[in-house]
């Protein structure tokens, strides 16, 4: 991944700092395109993983729409070049003002979680004299065997709408003059590796169409969300996750209708791969089992770790030393959660050393905070 003038440059640079390699991310989002274009799929990115501006108009340059989940976002998507009419509108909890700044922009869709949301946003709708075009976001209870911290698609979830209330949901639309209903959202969680869940979905998608069918509708697009995951583990063996693979299964086992458009919302698969956490390490301290690698990165700069346990694959671009020695990699933030990795091996480490916190791109410079005080994260291109 880095060339020896990288890490010579990185010995010179301020740490800690995110690094994105945008040939990884050009080529991921080409075999997205190679792929979609073989079904005419639409791909609407999900701009919470990384809202970077040079991200942003990357993606956009590459013709995919764009999945937001706030205001800030829907301006964000429109600011770095995002076609409105690409713009689909996520979340449980959207205030009134950003309904409006979806209403003024018209963007494709509000994927709406609840019945009290198709109210409001008809109240908003007829307000400025629009229709708004809404999706339904069915829970389509399907377990995605992901982490339970982002594992959205089960009934117990605070996302979409359950099954069971679907008759009244369409009573209430059919008494909304001002929102028109054209399709059907689902997502079940992120970070999914086991395929075998986007099977399952596409299975209770079809089941769910028949339903509607029953009931004489048939909209107009289906869009069955985002989450599929990235090797954190070996990130070289798969810098570009298995496009071929995903779209097939949707191809293969998803009934459209004549005239039906199927659209995802990818995040973690697009940005993830081209991203890194590039730190120092700052102390070696000899611990009761193991040695510490203090390192001036800390859950300010990724919180992943701290916040779902999740697993970062870690180097030490300085030292080839053959001698494997077990290090906590924890960072500066006074907090104990505030740990990298456990007992894992790496070449013998001493201070001064560049230390790269692998597949960072997605979730991980957006969440960052300035707790502590901390500066505010750098990022550099190439
Ligand atoms: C977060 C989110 C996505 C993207 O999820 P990834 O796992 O990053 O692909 C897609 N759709 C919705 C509604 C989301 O909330």
């Amino acid at each position: 991944m880095f060339s020896k003038e990288d890490i010579v440059k990185f010995h010179e640079m301020k740490t800690p700092f995110y690094h994105y390699k945008t040939d990884v991310l050009k080529q991921t989002l080409q075999s997205i395109v190679n792929e979609t274009n073989k079904y005419n799929y639409h791909v609407h990115y999900a701009l919470k993983a990384n809202a970077n501006a040079q991200i942003l108009s990357l993606i956009q340059s590459y013709g995919l729409g764009a999945d937001c989940v706030s205001g800030n976002e829907i301006i964000a998507a429109i600011e770095n070049g995002f076609p409105t009419d690409k713009i689909a509108f996520a979340g449980v909890g959207k205030s009134d003002e950003e309904i409006n700044i979806g209403l003024e922009n018209d963007i494709f869709s509000f994927n709406c979680e609840s019945m009290a949301e198709i109210q409001v946003i008809n109240e908003l709708a007829a307000k400025k004299n629009k229709i708004a075009k809404i999706a339904l976001r069915i829970n389509p209870n399907v377990n995605a065997h992901t982490h339970q911290y982002i594992t959205t698609g089960l009934e117990e979830n605070k996302f979409g709408i359950n099954k069971w209330e679907l008759e009244d949901v369409l009573s209430i639309i059919a008494q909304s003059k001002n929102v028109k209903l054209m399709g059907l959202h689902f997502h079940i969680g992120s970070q999914i590796t086991d395929l075998k869940a986007f099977k399952s979905l596409c299975i209770r998608v079809n089941e769910i169409q028949e339903w509607f069918y029953n009931h004489h509708i048939i909209v107009d697009h289906i869009n069955v969300g985002g989450g599929l995951g990235i090797n954190y583990y070996n990130p070289d063996e798969e810098l570009i996750p298995d496009f071929v693979m995903f779209f097939k299964i949707f191809k293969d086992l998803l009934k459209l209708r004549p005239q039906q458009h199927l659209h995802f919302e990818l995040g973690r698969a697009i940005v993830a791969q081209c991203g890194n956490l590039i730190s120092k390490v700052l102390y070696i301290k000899k611990g009761v089992n193991t040695n510490f690698a203090i390192i001036d990165a800390g859950m300010t700069e990724l919180i992943r770790p701290a916040l779902y346990q999740a697993v970062h694959k870690i180097e030490n671009l300085s030292s080839d030393n053959s001698i494997l020695e077990t290090y906590d990699v924890v960072g500066p933030i006074c907090e104990s959660s505030d740990c990298f990795a456990k007992a894992i091996k790496l070449p013998a480490t001493k201070r001064g050393d560049i230390i790269a916190i692998r597949s960072t791109g997605a979730y991980g410079e957006v969440l960052s905070s300035n707790y502590n005080l901390r500066e505010k994260v750098q990022d550099f291109y190439d």
